[in-house]
């Protein structure tokens, strides 16, 4: 599976990044996890059709996490669109959900596809979608607002991605992380419901973590200067993620 970051900036989108968003890239379909930027013109950069995009999982309602999804809708229609697309979110959010996207105006246009709003339970742990090539479950961010992380595993290996968070004990306790994609908004200083670089690298467990991306990101922050005061072999480990660039799970 490959894990694209269709997004890196921070809440204020950067010079060179959009707002963070990922794409889980399956072999008979993906799952676009946030949207924001512009999804169809990333979509076309990497090849893809709006039509490999099967469900989109909404970790929190922040604007910066959720304002491509009108963009996203009018491309798939423009494209022809039948088959529903799934769109998860917390069960707190579900009557605003449906409120913006009937403001949308998809009865007039008429859209040629459902919308089929699933719920999940951010205060709790849970599976979502549990097919042949992976497993995806939600868990309790540590946000402004009722916010998940999610963790990916595909055959046998684990993804995690923090969402916005401040420091999460919940992926402290996973024994095993192949790829974290942590949020690090600051470089040092300390910024509530958010994480910086100097904070992740001390508190996690660099014993169970085998590389850590990082998105979120602030233009002009001294992440390089963290990235000095660490061991080169952790430093190996570790980089700024970059829009368009993906990891292998
Ligand atoms: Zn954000
Ligand atoms: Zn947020």
């Amino acid at each position: 599976m490959e894990i694209v970051f269709m997004g890196t900036a921070c809440a204020a989108a950067g010079r060179d990044r959009d707002n963070t968003s990922l794409l889980l890239r399956g072999g008979s379909s993906s799952t676009m996890i946030d949207i924001g930027g512009n999804p169809l013109g990333k979509l076309k950069k990497l090849g893809m059709g709006t039509g490999e995009v099967a469900r989109l999982v909404l970790t929190h309602r922040h604007i910066d996490h959720i304002y491509g999804l009108p963009s996203l809708l009018w491309g798939m229609w423009l494209d022809g669109r039948a088959k529903p697309l799934d769109i998860y979110c917390d069960h707190g959010d579900r009557k605003w959900l449906e409120d913006w996207i009937c403001k949308l105006g998809m009865t007039d246009w008429p859209a040629s596809f459902e919308t089929v709003i699933r719920t999940y339970a951010w205060e709790q742990p849970s599976v979502l979608i549990s097919d042949s090539d992976m497993v995806l479950s939600v868990f309790p961010g540590r946000h402004a607002v009722p916010t998940v992380g999610i963790k990916v595993e595909h055959h046998g290996r684990v993804a995690v991605y923090s969402s916005d968070t401040e420091l999460n004990p919940a992926i402290k306790a996973m024994n095993h992380i192949d790829l974290l994609i942590h949020e690090a908004t600051t470089a040092r200083v300390p910024l509530a419901s958010h994480s910086s670089l100097q904070e992740i690298i001390q508190y996690y467990d660099w014993t169970a973590i085998r590389r850590l991306a990082l998105v979120h990101l602030t233009d002009s922050e001294p992440y390089d200067e963290v990235f000095a005061e660490v061991t080169p072999y952790i430093r190996s480990r570790m980089k700024l993620a970059q829009d368009l660039e993906s990891e292998l799970l």
